[in-house]
């Protein structure tokens, strides 16, 4: 089985209020935007010179939190009843 197959397998049940925010001020600066490297979602995306977030399809598995090394993420778990519900795992 592929990883994309296994992905589809999860469930998501999406907050309206992110789990995930970027403070533009400081992400703004960052020579190298890890976050966009390191999502195994791709989550992060740059357009331009700033990076956008989508939460929605969040795995939760914390690796931006890490990668982030301007103290640009605001990261937290999503509020309960919401998130990933892993199917296998
Ligand atoms: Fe991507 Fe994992 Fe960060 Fe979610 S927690 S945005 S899946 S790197």
């Amino acid at each position: 089985m592929e990883i994309a197959d296994k992905l589809a397998l999860n469930k998501f049940s999406v907050d309206t209020i992110p789990h995930l925010k970027i403070d533009q001020e400081k992400c703004h600066p960052c020579p190298h935007k890890n976050c966009t490297l390191v999502c195994p979602v791709s989550n992060y995306t740059q357009e331009g010179d700033r990076v956008v977030l989508s939460w929605e399809g969040c795995l939760e598995c914390g690796t931006c939190r890490i990668a982030c090394d301007q103290g640009s993420l605001q990261w937290q778990y999503p509020r309960g009843g919401f998130g990933i519900a892993y199917r296998l795992g």
